[in-house]
Formats: C-alpha cells, structure tokens, sequence
C-alpha cells in the first residue's frame, strides 16, 4: 500500500499513468470524480483540487469551490480501463479552500467515529455482504427487468448463468488490493452476492463504494445490466447490504471471549445498535423502494437479535475467534456506507458508554418503520441523530428525501421508483 505523497508520486511516474481520478460521495452517497493529469498530482496533494461544490448533491457551502485532497492510501489501478496510459483512482477528502474539513463529507464524519473508538481503545472491523441482481439488455443495449438466469441460492451452472461475472468481479477486485472472501448465486433469479473480508470501517466503505463501479462494468462488458435497487422484483428476495462487525480491544475480538459467550461490551454494543434501529432506518434504508424489501424473505422488520435465525435485525452467527461478530441485517445497498456505519457506530458506542444491557434474544415490541416517510419523521424526531450529523447536512438530506418519498407518492409508485431506483 502507498501511504506516503512521494511514494505516490513514484508510481506514477514509474507505471505509465496517464489519468488520475478524484472520487468522493454527496451525501446519499452516490461516487462522483474530477480526473486530473499526472502533472497536477503534486499539487492535489499539497492542497487539493477545487470543485464546483453547488452541482454536488448535498453540499452546501458559503464558498462554491471546494478541494479534493487525495488520501495517498487508497491508490487503486482500475483493471478495466487501458493498461498503456493507465488509470489510477483515489477517495478523497472534501475540505474548504482554508483547509478544514467540510461537513457535508460523510467520509469524514465516519473517520470521527473510527477516531472516538480507537480513543476508547476499540478497533472497529466491518465485513459486508453485498447482494445485486444480474439484468438483461433488450436488442438497443437498454436494461430489461428480465433477471439473466433462474437460479436460486447457490445453485451452480447451467442454472447459475452469473458464474463468469462473479469470477471477473473478484479477480478485478483483488486486482485492486480489496479482498472478496466468498460469492454465491443468491436467492433470487439472477441474484448474486459477493462478500468481502473484514477491514477497518473507512476501508470498507470505500471498498463498497468500489464494488458497485466494478460490478457495474463488469456487467456492462458481459451485456448484462447490474443493479442494487433494495427490491427491482416483487415477489422474489430483495438485496441487503449485512453488515457483520466486530470490536478489538488489545487485540483480542470482544465479541467471544467462549463459545456463545461475548465480553459485556460486546452486548453493550448489539443493545446500542438496536436502541437506534428505528431513528437510523431513513440512513440504513435511505429509499421508498428499500421498505418492500423489510419484513419478508429474509430481511428483518423486527427490532431483535438472535443466534441463528435469519429474520431478526441483528443475527450472532456460530463462528469462532477473529470470526466473531455481529451480522446486522436490515441496511440495503442504497445506503450511503460512510453515513451509514459512522451512525452504527456510533449507536453502539454510545451503548457501551451507557452500559446498556443485552435484552433477551427475539425478544421486543419495536419494528422497523414500514415507510420511508415513517422512517425520516423518526429521524427528524431523533436527538440521537442530530448529535451525530451535523444540522446542515441533516435538514438537506431529510428535505430531499422527503420530496422524494411524495413524489414518488403522488405517482404510480412501483413505475416511479423503477425510474428513480432501477440505477442505482
Ligand atoms: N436477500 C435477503 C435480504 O434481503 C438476505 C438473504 C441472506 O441471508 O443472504 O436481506
Ligand atoms: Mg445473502
Ligand atoms: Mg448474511
């Protein structure tokens, strides 16, 4: 890993870079990039690249410009573009030309709650599972919403027709540096998950954000069409992000200290995370069309965790040493996975401060909103989330999210959310 700026500027003068790209996320998280010649590199890193900050959904500014200053640590070649002239790409953090950080960076908003761990002497590992569905293209090249095969859960081929993809997916994405550690077909037809091994939060979250332009081309380079929309079919298995975390302290995974037996502030933690449950749902579950997937086949709506049973929020799967973890099962691929894992930390945390109590297993009465428009009037409510998002930030998410959720209302909603969601 390059970590330092000259190392940085080494390689690219030593591996025929041609096109720098600067990614960042608005705050719905959706990967946006300024590509800059190798010329200017020297020069982002010292102070960053300016922006046209007013064209970015969510940010708003007293100055229109802001900078991009790349982090040197996530340099990443993309396999998919020329090998002569390459392509390297950065995530970047968004600062003002004075050279603070900017509020509405979400990537920094998580980097604040990995720094209030590691202050409490606690390492913060996130392994996602990523699901997404595999598309046809009709004869002019545009998305059909016929799924590429009929397969079910890890089927294999003919049935499983996603082989090939999958293959090409993990083999670019460890090209990248990112480690996928499994890939099945998944429930549904033409459904397929990948799953990544467990890094640090910031990491993961920029991998995800990776994982969605990888799957995109690939499919896109098989004539197919991928999309992470939280529920494209009706009747069959929606897409969930899991999101399986644990805490180190000194090292040692606190989330089993025997078999079935987790440390106190491992339980502290579950119990923060489903304190929140309901006031994080507009962030975990940001869209209309995510709140069709809740509650049925295999996604949660009740606020609970559990062993082994796969219906409840938070599930503790069988599995040992560094494996011990918490798999949190309502977020879905549209979330913003900055905005998202900063609030899930937070919550347990701020669990482990209070001392909370694990209540008893499937046990509760609270469920999950059952709208997006449930969902935001919990959140404006919420103490919890305005102390974590900062004001401004807040009140431009919830404003648009709520006109998003009436016009989506005020139309044919399943078509209307096709339109909106089908890209995503
Ligand atoms: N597709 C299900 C969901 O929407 C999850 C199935 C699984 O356990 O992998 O979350
Ligand atoms: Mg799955
Ligand atoms: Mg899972």
């Amino acid at each position: 890993m390059k970590t330092t700026a000259s190392e940085v500027i080494a390689f690219v003068r030593e591996n025929d870079v041609k096109f720098i790209r600067l990614a960042f996320c608005d705050i719905f998280g959706t990967q946006k990039n300024i590509s800059i010649m190798p010329s200017e590199l020297e020069r982002a890193l010292e102070g960053g690249v300016s922006f046209d900050a007013a064209a970015i959904r969510g940010f708003r500014s007293d100055t229109s410009d802001l900078m991009l200053k790349p982090d040197p640590g996530t340099l990443s070649v993309l396999p998919w573009r020329p090998s002569q002239g390459r392509v390297i790409r950065f995530f970047c953090n968004v600062i003002t030309p004075k050279g603070g950080p900017f509020t509405g960076d979400t990537r920094a908003l998580l980097s604040r709650e990995v720094e209030r761990a590691q202050r409490m002497g606690l390492t913060c590992r996130i392994g996602p599972e990523c699901e997404f569905y595999l598309f046809r293209l009709d004869e002019d090249g545009d998305p059909t919403l016929i799924p590429h095969d009929r397969g079910g859960y890890a089927d294999v081929a003919p049935k499983d027709r996603g082989e090939n993809v999958r293959r090409e997916i993990c083999l670019t994405l460890e090209e990248m540096g990112i480690a996928p550690e499994a890939s099945h077909h998944e429930q549904g037809p033409g459904q397929n998950e990948i799953d990544f091994r467990y890094s640090g939060a910031l990491t993961a979250a920029d991998n995800l954000i990776t994982l969605r332009t990888v799957v995109k081309n690939i499919a896109a380079r098989n004539g197919l069409y991928a999309s992470f929309m939280p529920k494209p079919l009706p009747d069959v298995s929606g897409s969930g992000l899991h999101v399986n975390l644990s805490l180190a302290k000194n090292g040692l995974n606190i989330f089993r200290n025997g078999p079935f037996e987790h440390s106190k502030d491992a339980e502290s933690f579950i119990a923060g995370v489903l304190a929140r449950a309901r006031e994080t749902a507009a962030f975990l579950n940001p869209l209309t069309n995510s709140y069709r997937r809740l509650g049925i086949l295999e996604a949660p709506s009740h606020v609970a965790w559990a062993h082994g049973m796969r219906d409840e929020l938070i599930r503790i799967p069988a599995a040992e040493g560094e494996y011990a973890r918490m798999e949190l099962r309502s977020p879905d691929p549209a979330m913003n996975p900055y905005l998202g894992f900063a609030l899930i930390l937070r919550a347990g945390l701020d669990g482990i401060e209070a001392g909370l109590p694990l209540p008893a297993p499937a046990s509760g009465e609270e469920y999950l909103p059952k709208t997006l428009g449930e969902a935001l009037t919990i959140a404006e409510e919420s103490a919890f989330v305005k102390s974590a998002i900062p004001p401004d930030v807040l009140a431009e998410y919830l404003a648009a999210k709520r006109r998003e959720a009436e016009h989506i209302l005020a139309a044919d909603p399943e078509a209307a959310e096709r339109a909106l969601y089908f890209e995503e």
